[in-house]
Parts: C-alpha cells; sequence; structure tokens
C-alpha cells in the first residue's frame, strides 16, 4: 500500500464515505424539523434529480427578526473535495457586532436560479415582505452595502452619478433584477424628450 492509500483510508474511516452521508440527507432533514419545530429545511430537485438543501433553523430566524439589524450579508463560496458544490450564507449583524448565522444552502452550481431559490426561500423565512432589501457585495478588500430601496450603495458612487455601481450591478443579479432599472430617470429617453420636445416640436438650437 502506498502512503497516499492509506491515507486516504484512514481519512475515509475518520470522516465516513461522501455518497453514505449524502444518503442520510432526509433522515437530516426530519431531524432538524423534528427538533427544531419550524425549521425550514427544503431540497432543490431538477429532472429528478437531487441539486440543492436550503437550511434555516427556527431558532436562528426567530432571533433574527427578534433582535438583529435588517441587514443581511450574503454571499457563496467554492467547496472543495469529490463533491465540489456551492455554499451560500446568509447572516446577519448582532447587537454586539458579531455575524449572525441565519440561513446556509449547498446547491450544485453558482447561477441566477440557484440564487433566486435562495433569496425567495430567504424572504419567506425572514418574511422580508418584498420591499428592495440590503445587499452586501464584497469589493477589493472591502465590503459594499447596497440598498436597492433607497438606491445607495456604501461606495457612495451611485448616489454621485446616478448610474448603478459595479456593486449595484451584482446586487442587482443577485436580487433578480436588471441594473438598467436603477438607472436614474435623468438618463431616461422620456426624460431627454420632457426636456427638449414641446408637443412633439424638438425645440430649435
Ligand atoms: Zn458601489
Amino acid at each position: 500500500m502506498t502512503a497516499w492509500t492509506v491515507k486516504d483510508v484512514a481519512l475515509k474511516k475518520i470522516h465516513g464515505n461522501g455518497n453514505d452521508q449524502y444518503k442520510l440527507l432526509y433522515k437530516y432533514r426530519a431531524e432538524l424539523m423534528r427538533t427544531n419545530s419550524g425549521t425550514n429545511v427544503k431540497f432543490r430537485w431538477k429532472r429528478g434529480k437531487w441539486k440543492g438543501i436550503y437550511v434555516c433553523l427556527k431558532a436562528l430566524k426567530e432571533a433574527f427578526k427578534a433582535g438583529c439589524r435588517r441587514i443581511v450579508c450574503i454571499d457563496g463560496c467554492f467547496l472543495k473535495g469529490p463533491y465540489p458544490r456551492k455554499l451560500f450564507s446568509v447572516v446577519g449583524i448582532d447587537s454586539n457586532d458579531c455575524i449572525f448565522s441565519i440561513a446556509y444552502a449547498l446547491v450544485d452550481t453558482k447561477s441566477t436560479a440557484t440564487w433566486t431559490w435562495f433569496i425567495e426561500n430567504l424572504i419567506e423565512d425572514l418574511e422580508m415582505h418584498y420591499r428592495g432589501p440590503r445587499v452586501q457585495v464584497a469589493g477589493m478588500g472591502t465590503q459594499f452595502i447596497i440598498d436597492l430601496n433607497d438606491r445607495t450603495s456604501t461606495c457612495r458612487a451611485w448616489k454621485l452619478s446616478g448610474l448603478p455601481c459595479i456593486h449595484t450591478i451584482v446586487a442587482t443579479y443577485q436580487n433578480n433584477e436588471e441594473p438598467e432599472s436603477y438607472v436614474d430617470e435623468c438618463y431616461h429617453v422620456s426624460t431627454y424628450q420632457r426636456v427638449l420636445w414641446r408637443d412633439g416640436q424638438k425645440l430649435k438650437n
């Protein structure tokens, strides 16, 4: 046996077999819902194939609603190993300025469809009753918070120019919307026409 094989055998003994663990997902879901009544666990299916799981524990969602600021930060990361899936997570910030976990999901790909699925579940759990959520977007070593309702980004570029900055564009896609719909009215063709055209007549000169 090579050292590599021995290591592999040892790791399997410690962590178990991934295939077998995936088979336990139904039991895992049942157990979470039994022990945390009100917990939301959803599976994502596509053409009969298992494509993801979303988990929002009842205790966490209630605590978020009871005591956290109404800001949620959303992020996704890649997972290594034999199942290279994506982990989506959403956190709030508690009264002590600490990260407060709210929900997470494991999906097969990072796409508009999977983000939409994740956000829709979240909206339902947090009863956000859609009014344009705040979204946190990572920039060059900094995090920016975009408020689609107030049309502001903490990088301040959006308010200044009236054109969605790069962070806002990311936030609109995460929100399943088009960035064009957030361009300031002063850039609209209709505004231009209203300013320069009167009664269908273009102002001379
Ligand atoms: Zn920005």
